[in-house]
């Protein structure tokens, strides 16, 4: 490797997987060179999270980093691990610095059938991170007042709506924003993740209903799209598809797979529970942070699986699935490939993703996977077990 690659190191069960993965399938293989950051509790507590954001300003300088899942510190966490603060989430404070879209994609293996059947591709769902309902101002409201959408200019010139006059009773109001450069930004990564994997993107709001609200985020994507991407688009061979939320939500359901599904905040943080739980299991699903720039962050969905970390400080074995965060890897191993023009780092990836599958559909799972594959002579194997299937089969094709 030339650049380092940014390694964000994590918490509990995934904490141990990384290891794992490093000793068993990447430093045998690979002149693996990272630039290492420990965004464990401990570490994030004794440097008073500012590892957190040295590992995004590297993240900014490099270009790719792979980040293993993290604690996000809750009243329970302070004792535990004697924290100065409950320090905020890490991937909220990179995708702040980032100013990143989340891209969820599912890993698809034979023997375990979605719950839309049709749904032979992934569809990887991108969630606008910024506003709406998560930066929303309300308030219950007494009967028989006035309410009142206001803005004053920076001139002090007022313009006002009447929202609602509560002569009925008594009743509820809501404030909501979004902003110009956000939702530029979240339809440029977008886009380029569109170019990136070769898929079409889709998007859609219920702009019929808020002819300015969601009219704007219909606009913004159109014009970003028709004067920065349709050439390299068509090129490509994708398309940009915008249509009504309801109209998406049919034709998602009808639809085969295969493209990138561009959501409002919203609708995002619903669908993509939606999706990841249609296709099966959270720890086969993979997520990337994309900045609008060009930045990549890899990491897996899922948590710190807290529940088998406790098993395992006990000395249990734990069958914990590992495939969504080497997943995380081979990401951000092929992008720093492609990055620096190494095609065999870029093969490494790709060879390691299909003995992982291979294994898989050979029978070879973890529990959680086990519980819901129709194959017939699966045998359930432990944390350790499982990644050292996936080594006798990577070993064939080096
Ligand atoms: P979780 O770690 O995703 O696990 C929830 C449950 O899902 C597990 O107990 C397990 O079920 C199942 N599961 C998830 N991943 C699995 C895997 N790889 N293999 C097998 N089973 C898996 O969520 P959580 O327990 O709610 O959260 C734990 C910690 O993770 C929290 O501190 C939270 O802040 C953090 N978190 C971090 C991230 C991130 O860094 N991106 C994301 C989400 C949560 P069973 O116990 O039934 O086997
Ligand atoms: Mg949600």
């Amino acid at each position: 490797m030339k650049t380092p690659l940014v390694e964000m190191d994590g918490d509990e069960m995934t904490r141990i997987i990384w290891k794992m993965i490093k000793d068993i399938l990447l430093e045998p293989y690979i002149d693996l060179k990272t630039e290492y950051y420990d965004l464990g509790l401990v570490h994030r507590n004794e440097t008073n999270d500012q590892v957190t954001i040295d590992s995004a300003n590297a993240t900014k300088k490099y270009g790719v980093a792979v980040k293993c899942a993290t604690i996000t510190p809750n009243a329970a966490r302070m004792p535990e691990y004697n924290l100065k603060e409950m320090w905020k989430s890490p991937n909220g404070t990179i995708r702040a610095m980032l100013d990143g879209t989340v891209f969820r994609t599912p890993i698809l293996v034979k023997g375990i059938t979605p719950y839309i059947p049709t749904w032979t591709k992934p569809i990887t769902i991108a969630r606008h991170a910024y506003g709406d309902v998560y930066k929303n101002v309300e308030m219950q409201v007494p009967a028989g007042g006035r309410a009142e959408l206001v803005y004053t200019d920076k001139d002090g010139n007022v313009s006002k709506e009447t929202i609602h006059e509560f002569t009925e009773g008594p009743g509820i109001i809501q404030g909501l924003h979004n902003r110009d450069d956000s939702i530029a930004s979240f339809a440029r990564a977008c886009f380029n993740f569109g170019l990136d994997t070769k898929q079409d993107v889709w998007f859609a709001t219920k702009d019929t209903i808020s002819k300015k609200y969601d009219h704007r985020f219909k606009d913004i994507f159109q014009e970003i799209f028709d004067n920065e991407y349709k050439e390299k688009f068509d090129a490509a061979g994708i398309e940009y598809f915008y249509t009504l939320i309801d109209d998406a939500v049919a034709r998602v359901i009808r639809s085969n797979g295969g493209y990138i599904w561009a959501c409002k905040n919203y609708d995002g943080d619903v669908m993509s529970d939606m999706v990841a739980t249609a296709y099966g299991s959270l720890a086969m699903m993979t997520s990337v942070l994309v900045s609008p720039d060009g930045v990549y962050e890899y990491e897996a969905a899922h948590g710190t699986v807290q529940r088998h970390y406790y098993r395992h400080l006990k000395g249990e074995k734990t069958s914990t699935n590992s495939v969504a965060t080497l997943f995380a890897w081979t990401g951000a191993l092929r992008k720093r490939g492609e990055l620096d023009g190494l095609e065999e780092l870029k093969a490494f990836a790709d060879k390691l993703e299909k003995a992982t599958i291979q294994t898989i559909e050979d029978g070879v799972m973890t529990g959680d996977l086990a519980a819901l594959s129709t194959l017939e002579n699966k045998q359930t194997v432990n944390t350790e077990e499982f990644l050292l299937a996936v080594n006798e089969r990577l070993k064939e094709t080096i």
